[in-house]
């Protein structure tokens, strides 16, 4: 069953995802050489906490932290550790949510840390943009397929290998509710899209390869080809207005580097 969220309850969304965004992009701003992913999960945690809010991962199926970080190959569901250190020239994939009100948010990101690639440099700004082709499809009346055919359309069209094991997902009073929202697919078909739906699309694109392994401490899923994997996340309500993005930061000035919004 999809859950439609009433008015008020798209409200207090709000808050969880305008929290959500801001310890992604603090996190984000945190990122440098030499710090363990146990250091900067550390920083998102106690950032969510004191906006009053809960971190939705830290527990959740037993994940031990308040983000996924992943690192370069790493696509998803990194574990934050005390061994394992970011270093100028890689990209980091942090994915965290907070929960407040009874909702949740959720929301992902690829960060650089320090100078990257060239290829890294265009794989982030690359899946970013799916996302958004995604989201500009988050259109009552259309189908979950139009959004799942827009991020693989455009992935694709630069020969990147597009993640299937994993998928987005309704979010609410639950971090994961129906429907899946793959990033792959046919359009119309899938559910239809109403107002009141939220859901959260979440393009994981590989520059090479489509296929994915899951590391032995039965968390960290890394591109099977060893190439770079970026991951973009937004929680976005379907109104009657078109797309609502509930995870936009606010801590972020003008001059911010990256995209956030449509
Ligand atoms: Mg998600």
């Amino acid at each position: 069953m999809i859950n439609i969220k009433s008015k008020s309850e798209l409200e207090k969304m709000k808050k969880a995802g305008e929290i959500s965004a801001n310890a992604l992009h603090y996190g984000g701003q945190c990122i440098k050489d030499g710090m363990s992913t146990y250091e900067l999960d550390k920083l998102i945690h106690d950032f969510i906490v004191k906006n009053g809010a809960k971190p939705s991962f830290l527990g959740l199926y037993g994940f031990k932290g308040s983000a996924c970080l992943s690192i370069n190959e790493k696509v998803i569901h990194g574990i934050p550790s005390k061994h394992e250190f970011i270093k100028e020239g890689d990209i980091v994939s942090i994915d965290t949510g907070a929960f407040i009100d009874g909702f949740h948010g959720d929301n992902a990101f690829t960060f650089p840390c320090g100078k990257i690639s060239e290829e890294a440099r265009l794989l982030l700004e690359r899946t970013n943009d799916s996302l958004y082709k995604g989201i500009e499809q988050a259109v009552a009346g259309n189908r979950v397929g139009d959004i799942s055919n827009a991020v693989e359309t455009y992935a694709r069209s630069f020969g990147y290998g597009v993640v299937k094991t994993y998928t987005g997902h309704g979010v609410g009073r639950e971090m994961h509710e129906s429907p899946e929202v793959p990033n792959f697919g046919h359009p119309h078909k899938g559910p239809r899209l109403l107002p009141g739906m939220v859901i959260a699309i979440e393009p994981m694109i590989n520059i090479k390869g489509d296929d994915v392994f899951t590391q032995p401490d039965g968390w960290g899923v890394l591109t099977k080809s060893g190439s770079l994997a970026a991951h973009f996340e937004h929680t976005v309500a379907i109104t009657e207005d078109g797309p609502l993005i509930l995870t936009k930061p606010t801590i972020i000035g003008d001059d911010y580097p990256y995209r956030t919004s449509l």
